[in-house]
């Protein structure tokens, strides 16, 4: 795990308390800060000794990896796509199939770290606002962590797919009469 700091994007303020999803001091959005320091004499065949995938780049993420929550994210194919390439005129395009995440979406990736950082926190529930594929991940990853979880979704903008994805990993689904700034402001009050 690097050491890291949480400042605040706006005003630069250290932001000590792990519980805030925006600067205490002016209402900014947060950033993490790492101090990579450590990890600098790290070679790429160093990482290549774990299993692939986004906990391969531990060392560098906030969060003790003894808390890791994983569904074995990331380390999605790669497609060489040879008429791509021609098309937009560079020798080699790759595209990279996120869609192989375990709930179908890059989301994955972040959620990993984040609900293994809430597990690390000791959270018991976690939340979120969002019309498809973060409800999908998050409702995901709470599920393996044994955490409970409540999804925010404005009426009418949901992808119903998405939300059948979070029903079935056994979260509580809200629909909030209002847009998705709505849902978000719920979540925060929620949360604190
Ligand atoms: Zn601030």
């Amino acid at each position: 795990m690097a050491e890291h700091r949480v400042v605040c994007w706006d005003c630069g303020a250290d932001v000590d308390d792990p519980y805030v999803s925006t600067c205490p001091k002016c209402g900014g959005l947060l950033s993490v800060t790492m101090d990579l320091e450590p990890v600098k004499e790290m070679k790429p065949q160093d990482l290549r000794k774990e299993m692939i995938g986004v906990w391969r780049y531990a060392p560098f993420m906030p969060v003790d990896p003894a808390h890791k929550v994983s569904i074995q994210e990331g380390g999605t194919p790669l497609y060489d796509t040879r008429r791509l390439a021609d098309n937009i005129g560079v020798s080699k395009a790759y595209v990279k199939f996120e869609g192989l995440n375990p709930t179908g979406s890059f989301k994955d990736r972040g959620m990993t770290v984040g609900v293994s950082r809430a597990k690390e926190l000791g959270a018991k529930v976690v939340g979120c606002a969002s019309t498809g594929n973060t409800s999908a991940s998050l409702a995901a990853y709470a599920a393996k962590a044994d955490m409970k979880c409540a999804v925010f979704l404005p009426s009418g903008k949901v992808a119903a797919g998405k939300l059948a994805q979070a029903l079935f990993y056994g979260a509580k689904v809200l629909s909030v009469d209002g847009n998705f700034d709505e849902a978000l402001d719920l979540v925060r009050k929620m949360a604190d």
